[in-house]
Order: structure tokens, then C-alpha cells, then sequence
């Protein structure tokens, strides 16, 4: 069953118009900001029907909701204080103590460190298999795994797993499967169309777009979505009905500035391919990409995230001192361009020797595109390349 309230035929226009409330409240063009944290009781049936704040339903949550489900071509859509509230509680919503998860072996740093530290205190283990070719997956396979979870593109190696095999695998093996599409974000994928259960997102990147917010998002069948709010509400990953509003107003954008980071991405990284103080580029829309032949078939853009491995990591280190436009910051998908070494910031809490196993070295640097004029970007990591 569709998501009910207005909604058309293309992303560009619902993200400004799915869901909005249809006469708008009280003429407002603007959907109001609902900093209430409790409402008048009406004639609620279960718990879940008792406006709270905690629960995610205030009617800040519920326009989000039903625009998220619209992009995301869901039923169903769910925020969350964070991408890591909406990560762990969909994981937690399909596994329990004595169960196992199936994931792929270069994950985003906080969800690695979730399934070794956290889940493996809760009794729930996890194998970590190479997603990018559907191979040895059988043999890691138990009879009590219930879930396989990717990204859609990783971070920050920028590969891209086999999604149509991870799909039919969770099929066959009745697994539920969970992508987490922060990178390549709804404008470039849907995960959804191809088959996968239930998509997660860091909405603090893409889909909100400025940098000032952190925020998660769940997507996926309507049954699914209530399974992780339940956990969600439990766990109190609640989004602030403030950070709601930012979030709405970020992803109006979303289209527009998803077709500016595809477009620049691919211009610097095609710049980066072919400098001589970098070793190798990691962007899926180049064509020495290992799975580019897969972006493309997969993806309607190959998103505005690229990383490289520099000379050495002196060139890198010096590099990251010299940049002048993007910000020497962690975080991505924001409009501004951001550099960061992932050795020292989203894998930081990795044990060394796994970060060496995941090939995260201190020569390997992270560029989150930004909006900027693309030649004022080459010209500054080119300068910036060569004084190092
Ligand atoms: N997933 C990916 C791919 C990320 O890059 C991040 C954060 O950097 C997260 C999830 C976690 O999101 P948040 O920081 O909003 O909790």
C-alpha cells in the first residue's frame, strides 16, 4: 500500500511536495515546527497511537515520514536521532541474542564497531564477507543468520557490492537484507526497486545536505518500519521535531544538489586520475573502476563521494595543510567540499590492524564533493598536490 498524501511521479518534485499536509496548516507554505512535546488525547488505540514526542509522531515527524517513504518508493518511512539510531535499531529490530548477521567487510567505522563491540556483548555475532563478488557467502552462512547488511556504496573505499546478488542471496536464504544508501542517496538509488527489505540512511549527509544537523532515517514496508520503530522508541533514538524541520528544508534541495556532486565528482576525480603525486582514485564513475560496469547499470549518478591514495602519507598529510576550498573536516554530503584521512577520523576506532586489512592507510584521503565551481577545485588540488 502507497504512502498516502500528495505525491507525483518524480523525486524533483517530491521532495518538496510528498506528504505536505493538503489544505497546509493554517495557509502556511512552510510546514510549521510542532515543538510540542505531548498532544491532546483522542480515542488512541494502542501505545503507538499516543502522540509523543519520543514516538516519533508529532505532525513534524509524520509530513517527513510520508515524503522519506515517497523517495525512498517505500510504504513506509521512519527518522531517527541519527544515522546510528536508525542503523543499530533496524539491526536490533531482525536479530537477537544467538543470531548472526551477514555484512559486508568495509563498513562505515561506527556500524563495524557496533556489530564487534556492541552486538557481541548482546550474544549477536556477525561474519563479514567481501560483498563486491558473490562468492564464499554460502560458507559463512548459518542457521541461525537472519540478516545481510551493505552499503550501497562504501565508505571510504567507494566500492560498489554486487546488490543484485546480495538480494536474491537474502531471498533465498530468507534474510532480511538492509543497505545503508547514505552515500549514493535516493536521488542516485533506490534500493528498494531492486529488492532490498529495508534501507537505512545517515540523513546528517545527503539528505539534509548542510552540515547542521544529525539525523537517521529507515525505509522499507510498512510491517518492517513498525518492527524498527518499536526498537527505536525503546532506545529513544528520537529526531527533535526542530531537526525535522531543518531536515525537510534541506531535502528540498536534494535533486539539484546530488546533480552538482555527481557532475563535479566526476571532473575531479578524473582530474586526480591522472595527477602525478596521487597513486590511485577510488570513484565508481571512472571507467578503471573494479565495478563501474555495475555503477552504471545500478546507479543514475555515481554520487559525490571519491577518496585517493596520495604518493605517500607525507604527501597526504602535507596535502590535507595545504587545501584552501574544502574544510579539513570529517562528515560528508553536506554543499561545501570536505577532505579527511579516514585512518584518523571515521576508522579511528578500528584496531590498527584492521584498518590495514580494509586497506584505510595514512596516504588514502577522502573527498566529500561539494557545489563549489569545479575549476576552482582542480586548481586548488592542484596546487595544493604539487607544493606537497
Ligand atoms: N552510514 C554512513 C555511510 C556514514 O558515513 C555515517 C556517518 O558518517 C553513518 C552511517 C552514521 O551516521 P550518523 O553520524 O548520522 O549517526
Amino acid at each position: 500500500m502507497p504512502p498516502e498524501g500528495p505525491h507525483f511521479d518524480h523525486l524533483e518534485t517530491n521532495v518538496l511536495h510528498a506528504g505536505r499536509p493538503d489544505p497546509p496548516i493554517e495557509g502556511a507554505v512552510v510546514h510549521p515546527i510542532f515543538q510540542s512535546a505531548n498532544f491532546i488525547m483522542g480515542d488512541e488505540a494502542t501505545y503507538g497511537d499516543v502522540r509523543y514526542i519520543r514516538l516519533n509522531n508529532t505532525p513534524s515527524h509524520r509530513t517527513l515520514h510520508l515524503r522519506l517513504a515517497r523517495i525512498e518508493n517505500a510504504e513506509a518511512a521512519l527518522v531517527a536521532g541519527s544515522g546510528m539510531a536508525a542503523i543499530t535499531s533496524s539491526l536490533l529490530a531482525f536479530v537477537g541474542t544467538g543470531e548472526h548477521i551477514l555484512a559486508h567487510d568495509s563498513l562505515y567505522g561506527g556500524t563495524h564497531g557496533f556489530l564487534q563491540k556492541d552486538a557481541a556483548k548482546l550474544g549477536i555475532a556477525h561474519t563479514l564477507v567481501d560483498c563486491t563478488v558473490a562468492s564464499g557467502w554460502e560458507a559463512a552462512l548459518r542457521p541461525e543468520t537472519r540478516v545481510f547488511y551493505v552499503e550501497g556504496i562504501t565508505n571510504p573505499k567507494m566500492q560498489v557490492p554486487d546488490l543484485e546478488a546480495v538480494v536474491a542471496f537474502a531471498r533465498a536464504h530468507k534474510l532480511v537484507s538492509i543497505i545503508d544508501n547514505t552515500i549514493a542517496s535516493p536521488a542516485n538509488f533506490r534500493p528498494l526497486d531492486l529488492g532490498f527489505d529495508v534501507v537505512v540512511h545517515s540523513a546528517t549527509k545527503y539528505l539534509n545536505g548542510h552540515s547542521d544537523l544529525v539525523a537517521g532515517v529507515v525505509a522499507g514496508s510498512r510491517q518492517r518500519v513498525e518492527t524498527v520503530k518499536h526498537v527505536l522508541d525503546h532506545l529513544g533514538g528520537t529526531l527533535d521535531p526542530h531537526a525535522c524541520f531543518l531536515l525537510e528544508r534541506g531535502m528540498k534541495t536534494l535533486a539539484l544538489r546530488v546533480e552538482r556532486q555527481n557532475a563535479n565528482a566526476l571532473q575531479l576525480a578524473q582530474f586526480l586520475a591522472q595527477h602525478p603525486s596521487v597513486r590511485q582514485v577510488n570513484y565508481p564513475g571512472l571507467e578503471t573502476h573494479p565495478q563501474h560496469a555495475r555503477a552504471r547499470k545500478l546507479f543514475r549518478g555515481f554520487g559525490g563521494m571519491l577518496s585517493f591514495y596520495a604518493r605517500s602519507a607525507a604527501v597526504a598529510d602535507s596535502f590535507l595543510k595545504r587545501v584552501r576550498v574544502p574544510l579539513h573536516a570529517a562528515s560528508l554530503g553536506g554543499v561545501e567540499s570536505l577532505v579527511v584521512r579516514p585512518s584518523r577520523s571515521s576508522h579511528l576506532g578500528l584496531a590498527a590492524e584492521e584498518r590495514a586489512r580494509m586497506g584505510i592507510t595514512d596516504d588514502l584521503v577522502r573527498v566529500s564533493v561539494g557545489i563549489e565551481a569545479v575549476t576552482d577545485l582542480v586548481a586548488d588540488f592542484d596546487r595544493s598536490l604539487r607544493d606537497a
